[in-house]
């Protein structure tokens, strides 16, 4: 209870693998409010612009709330009946491995031990992989190659004890902002040096020590001269070494690679090995820019092998740290997600472990060999070897690499189930049979962060309709299989203890993951467990691993790997001339099922984009605000240039949130080709090559409307606000009749205003009921200059000189937002700056209250100051 009297319910964000408490208090009227959790060890009360608007995206106006077969309702019993039957049949006609289930980091780790269970236990077949495949993959593999196991050595806590964070493939400042806000606050306290490895120079790059630009692919090269280096320098830790196999054979392989691979001067990589070499606690952060290549794993090894050399690792302050993308990534490695693991750290191929673990189910039958990962499973669809495909919590149609074939595999396969939320996905909309899942405020279960500690989810609303928890949903199948002792699961306290007991056996085979503690759970404690960091046995209970030089390979010795440069596999051509990189924005989460729901995260940045240098959009004749075309063998897309050399020439960035529902013609993952890294399978998706040209539209729109829309031309994107939708528009052709073209857009029969100047290409319209602005629409032959942010907040108002498209003296535009937390625009922040002459970000906090929330857009004011700073210096 609070002061309010009302209950206030414990639970985690379902976002990053952060893994912040929140604290929530429903409303009643089936929101609810959101709080940082004082109380939780990962965030301490705070939370970033996503965790902060989680309350705007429960909405139900997109929720799918009874199961469908094709485009009917339809029972539970109906649609469970026939998933069943059409498993059951599939398997018994073409075997086990002609079904597959696709799963998701969204998961929590009850839902997903389920799953992995109806698999590998029961239908027989290895082919379950995630979505993380996509993400951590590569760390996966190289952990198991040098500890023997998936182990995350270090805790959070040491990004606060370290003198130097390397953070390399890792914008922690967007991505995981909680986690960067704490070394932020550490290197205030302490002095804490940032290096930050990265081909962009991102928001994490602000204020930084060093910038690393290394090359894309560069790496491996980079960490392979850091160790020789070391070697050179007489920083082997020679006692340390004792634990560890493989070190001469890693040497050789260094000395041999060469630096030029890295694009780094000389100067820079100086700079480099002298930070590592002269500062013994270091923290190496790494994600999805390390791992999301074709050598992803030996990246990581490459990684690794520093710290094993120097016995950096397990220690305070030091150590190797993997962070992960997704809320319950390390849950569904933990629990077994994969296509190449078993459950609780153990090995599909090792017979004594399957034997276990299928004595432990009493199941039917174990696959021996690992399943299909992500990118052959949906190969293996398209090619018609995979006949039923189960698809939960996740939108493969868009964030699978080359997306349009995979889009077009689901398609054509047999029998495609969808577990979601919404069928208002580019992936559900092919579903033959779609069930309601309940989203993250209505599920109950636990999930496991980046530093390894496991903290309950918690329902705080009731599912809508008849949305129903994954588990259940999956154990229903299971029942109706025939297999119903094994999945007569009544709740997911029952599911966690089985999965607790299981990991006690594991942990018999040497293994790193034991939670056999919490085995004996009664539901009461199981609803009360407080955030707790695993291992949680009789023997061990959190804290780190290998501090004391014993690791989980047969010989009890950490394996250095050899590794040397490879490029990454697309290569640059006259006709392909630009390196494609992808990634995140800050208020976004994959495809914007949920953030794309929340008007303030919208607000950020509202369009797809793409990051190309000012010299290669010069040499491309684009215009301010170009739209530019991005083609490959594999797809296109149409973005909007952002000029900045934050990327640098030859480089160009997107963002991969964007969809069919979203903005169709962005969907950049059509362009990712579907190269893998060979032992990890994960795909590489920031080295697609690509060529660009201006996208030469006859006309370009905006459009505001309190409902929302229905654009059809070559480019649109929609995005919601306060009062409803914004959109922007391009088009090839003419419409003969602009107004019929606006109605059909707005699907209205309001009364109209209109300012037309054909000769010119520009047609305006305002739309109104009642006095009040219902849609507008902005049509000009070049990008409209017109006062967006301002246009938007005037639907629904008497909006008396909208047409104008500009906002009046006395009512300034307040720019795209920066801080999601207040609401505060560009515009207002520059113009603040210049007003006030601020000197730092806590003086625009103090002024304008912008970045003294979560903190997630300090890194962006700090930009800006920079860039107003610079000319005032110069007066
Ligand atoms: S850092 Fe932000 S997105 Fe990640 S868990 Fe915390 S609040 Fe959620």
């Amino acid at each position: 209870m609070d002061g309010t009297g009302l209950p206030e319910i414990r639970s985690t964000c379902p976002y990053c693998g952060v893994g912040c408490g929140v604290l929530l208090r429903p409303d009643g009227q089936g929101g609810m409010e959101v709080k940082g959790d004082p109380a939780h060890p990962a965030n301490r009360g705070k939370l970033c612009s996503k965790g902060s608007q989680l309350g705007q995206t429960l909405g139900l106006d997109d929720r799918l709330m009874s199961p469908r077969i094709g485009a009917r309702s339809a029972g539970w019993d109906e649609a469970l009946d026939m998933v069943a039957e059409r498993f059951g049949d599939t398997i018994a006609k073409h075997g086990p491995d002609s079904v597959a289930l696709y799963v998701s980091g969204q998961l929590l780790t009850e839902d997903y031990y389920v799953a992995n269970k109806l698999a590998k236990g029961f239908f027989g077949t290895a082919n379950i992989d995630t979505n993380s495949r996509l993400c951590m993959a590569s760390t996966v593999a190289a952990h198991k190659r040098a500890f023997g196991t998936d182990t995350v050595p270090g805790t959070y806590e040491d990004l606060e004890e370290a003198d130097l964070i390397v953070l390399t493939g890792s914008n922690l400042a967007w991505c995981h902002p909680v986690l960067y806000q704490r070394i932020l606050a550490a290197r205030k306290k302490r002095g804490t040096k940032l290096v930050v490895i990265d081909p962009r120079r991102t928001a994490s790059c602000d204020g930084a020590d060093l910038h690393l630009a290394v090359a894309p692919g560069g790496d491996v090269a980079l960490f392979n001269g850091l160790l020789n280096e070391i070697s050179l320098r007489g920083k082997i830790d020679h006692a340390f070494a004792e634990n560890v196999t493989g070190l001469e054979e890693a040497l050789v392989s260094a000395a041999g690679d060469d630096l030029s691979a890295t694009g780094l001067g000389e100067a820079e990589l100086r700079a480099f090995f002298d930070l590592w070499c002269g500062t013994e606690k270091v923290v190496t952060v790494f994600s999805q820019g390390v791992n999301q290549s074709t050598s992803g794993t030996d990246k990581v090894n490459a990684i690794l092998n520093c710290h094993l050399a120097t016995g950096r690792i397990g220690r305070v302050g030091m150590g190797p740290f993997s962070v992960t993308g997704q809320p319950n990534a390390m849950g569904g490695r933990e629990v077994g997600g994969l296509a190449n693991m078993l459950t609780c750290h153990l090995d599909l191929e090792n017979a004594e472990h399957r034997a276990t673990v299928q004595d432990f189910w009493t199941s039917p039958e174990m696959p021996e060999a690992a399943g299909l990962k992500a990118v052959d499973m949906f190969r293996a669809v398209g090619e018609g070897q995979i006949k039923a495909v189960w698809i939960i919590h996740t939108n493969p149609a868009v964030s699978m690499p080359d997306a349009d074939r995979v889009r077009d595999a689901i398609a054509g396969c047999d029998f495609v189930v969808v577990s979601d939320v919404t069928d208002r996905t580019d992936t559900a909309r092919m579903a033959d049979v779609l069930l309601p899942a309940a989203a993250w405020g209505e599920k109950s279960g636990t999930v496991t962060n980046s530093d390894r500690t496991i903290s309950r989810q918690r329902a705080a609303l009731t599912p809508p309709g008849e949305a129903r928890p994954d588990w259940e949903i999956i154990a229903e199948v299971g029942r109706r299989m025939g297999w119903g002792a094994a999945f007569d699961f009544q709740s997911p306290a029952e599911i966690f203890r089985e999965y607790a007991a299981l990991s006690g056996l594991a942990a018999r085979f040497g293994r790193d993951f034991d939670i056999s503690a919490l085995a004996e759970l009664s539901d009461a404690d199981y609803d009360a467990l407080a955030p707790v960091r695993w291992p949680v046995s009789a023997t061990r209970s959190g804290g780190r691993f290998f501090g004391d030089g014993r690791f989980f390979t047969p010989d009890g010795k950490a394996r250095m790997v050899p590794v040397s440069h490879r490029a990454p596999v697309s290569g640059l051509s006259d006709a392909r001339p630009f390196r494609f990189n992808t990634g995140r924005v800050r208020d976004q989460w994959h495809t914007m099922t949920r953030t794309a729901k929340s008007p303030r995260l919208s607000a950020h940045l509202p369009e797809p984009f793409l990051e190309i240098h000012p010299q290669d959009a010069r040499a491309l004749g684009l215009k301010p605000a170009a739209l530019v075309r991005v083609t490959n063998d594999h797809g296109a897309a149409i973005l909007r240039a952002l000029v900045t050399d934050a990327v640098r020439p030859g480089q160009v960035f997107a963002p991969m949130h964007w969809t069919g529902e979203t903005a169709p013609s962005a969907r950049v993952d059509a362009l990712v080709p579907g190269h893998v890294d060979p032992v990890s399978g994960q795909p590489e998706s920031k080295a697609a090559t690509v060529s660009v040209e201006p996208f030469e539209a006859a006309w370009y729109g905006f459009a505001v409307s309190s409902r929302d829309l229905s654009p059809k031309a070559e480019y649109w994107t929609r995005t919601r606000t306060d009062a409803g939708y914004r959109a922007e528009l391009a088009g090839l052709t003419t419409p003969a009749n602009w107004e019929g073209f606006a109605r059909d857009l707005f699907d209205t029969g309001a009364e109209v205003q209109a300012v037309e100047d054909p000769t010119r290409g520009m047609h305006r319209f305002a739309f109104t009921v009642n006095g009040r602005l219902e849609a507008a629409l902005f049509i000009s032959r070049e990008p409209a200059a017109i006062t967006r942010d301002y246009l938007a907040g005037l639907v629904g108002t008497d909006a008396p000189a909208a047409l104008s498209g500009r906002a009046p003296a006395d009512m300034p535009d307040p720019g795209p937002t920066i801080c999601s937390c207040f609401g505060v625009g560009l515009n207002t922040i520059v113009a603040a700056i210049e007003e006030h002459r601020l000197m730092s970000v806590d003086a625009i906090g103090a002024q304008l209250q912008a970045g003294t929330n979560c903190g997630s857009c300090r890194a962006e004011l700090g930009t800006l100051l920079e860039a107003h700073l610079r000319p005032q210096a110069a007066e």
